[in-house]
């Protein structure tokens, strides 16, 4: 006999659906708000894709940013000092964030992709350093004698992604989120135009207003209430290592790849973008092309102690852009989700808007 569900105790004002790095954003948010938030999550707080990332930040200046990409980019990035320091005031726990510096560089090839991409930092009111190749070479000795061109990102920024997902869990239990893991939403009562009630295998959850923030799995929730938004996993592997003392100390980006050093000798080599479903293994064929890719760009890591792996899904929304705000067809439903590889960085903007926009404060 199937087991009775039951209705859960006193409806908060808001369910978000999803304990990512989104979803956590956003319920401490409202709950700083004022508002009464429970938070369910299926697994664990913070173990998918907000835990796997790399945790790096893009600079932004929210003055001169014009495309939707940028303006959301500009905005977060101002908001991140700010988000750190009342984390640690609540809760003691330092996200690790720092403003580390970036460099973007290419091996051996002709620089004129990156002439564009400085044009379009500079256009958007970003720093960008262009020094010629020896002094690049005199400032980032650590890299590889053949890297022909590259630019640097001053304002580039990092987070601890673990330690500031824990932040967030601990500071939401400050506020009084009712944080609830291990519960799985598998679906809504809903009319033609409002959610009643998000069903968990146990019991039911009454809200004035819901929130989907599944990340890669968003897309099965929203079917569940109505919507079809195109949002897939796309895999992400990294390779961990560890190199003390660091032989260099901002980030280093190629293309996709990447390398993301840690104040603790910690080296995160970074990634694929595979479409295989919610498959979560590591493979070896992607980790031996990470370190092959870490060591032509800075020899001396063939030296380092290789620590681990994983990986995470990415959830990537299929327009390109993330899924943010009201959905208009539901009147209590809102969506947050879609951030591919721009989660970590987007996640205090996105908790401000969806909590405006639920709070009925209206952001630009
Ligand atoms: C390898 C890698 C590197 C990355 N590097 C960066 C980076 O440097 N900078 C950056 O900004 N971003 C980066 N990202 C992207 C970033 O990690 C994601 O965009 C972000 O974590 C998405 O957050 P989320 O909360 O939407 O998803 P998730 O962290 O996946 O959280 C979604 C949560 O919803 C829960 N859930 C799903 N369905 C249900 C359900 N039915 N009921 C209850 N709970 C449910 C899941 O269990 C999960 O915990 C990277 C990602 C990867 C994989």
């Amino acid at each position: 006999m199937s087991k009775p569900i039951l209705a859960s105790t006193a409806s908060p004002d808001v369910i978000v659906i999803g304990g990512g790095v989104i979803g956590l954003s956003i319920a401490w948010e409202l709950a700083g708000q004022g508002a009464s938030v429970r938070l369910l999550e299926q697994g664990q707080f913070g173990q998918e894709a907000s835990w796997a990332g790399a945790g790096m930040l893009p600079p932004g200046n929210p003055e001169l940013a014009r495309s939707p990409e940028a303006r959301l980019r500009a905005e977060s990035h101002a908001l991140w000092p700010d988000w750190t320091e009342r984390l640690r005031a609540e809760t003691g726990i330092d996200n690790g964030y720092t403003r580390c510096g970036g460099i973007e560089v290419r091996l051996n090839g002709s620089s004129t992709e990156l002439t564009a991409e400085v044009a379009a930092w500079r256009s958007e009111g970003v720093l960008v350093e262009t020094p010629n190749l020896d002094e690049f070479g005199q400032r980032f000795p650590a890299l590889h004698p053949h890297v022909s061109s590259g630019y640097v990102l001053p304002e580039l920024g990092q987070v601890r992604n673990p330690r500031h997902l824990k932040a967030l869990v601990s500071a939401c239990a400050a506020r009084g989120v009712d944080l609830r893991a291990g519960c799985p939403v598998v679906g809504f009562d809903h009319s033609a135009n409002r959610i009643a009630a998000a069903r968990t295998p146990a019991e039911e959850h009454r809200a004035a207003e819901f929130v989907v923030a599944g990340g890669a799995w968003s897309r099965e929730l929203l079917r569940q209430a109505g919507h079809d938004i195109s949002i897939e996993p796309v895999r992400g592997q990294i390779v961990l290592l560890e190199a003390r003392p660091l032989p260099f100390r901002c980030v280093i980006q190629s293309g996709l790849r990447y390398l993301v050093p840690r104040a603790d000798g910690r080296i995160l080599i970074g990634s694929t973008e595979e479409h295989v479903g919610f498959d979560k293994r590591n493979t070896a064929e992607a980790v031996s092309d990470l370190i092959d890719f870490a060591r032509g760009i800075v020899p001396a890591l063939g030296a380092a102690r290789f620590e681990r792996c994983w990986s995470g899904l990415r959830p990537h929304a299929t327009n390109g852009l993330p899924h943010i705000g009201r959905l208009p067809e539901t009147a209590n439903l809102s969506v947050a989700a879609g951030h591919f590889r721009a989660g970590l960085q987007l996640s205090p903007i996105t908790a401000v808007k969806v909590a405006n926009a639920i709070l009925g404060r209206e952001t630009r």
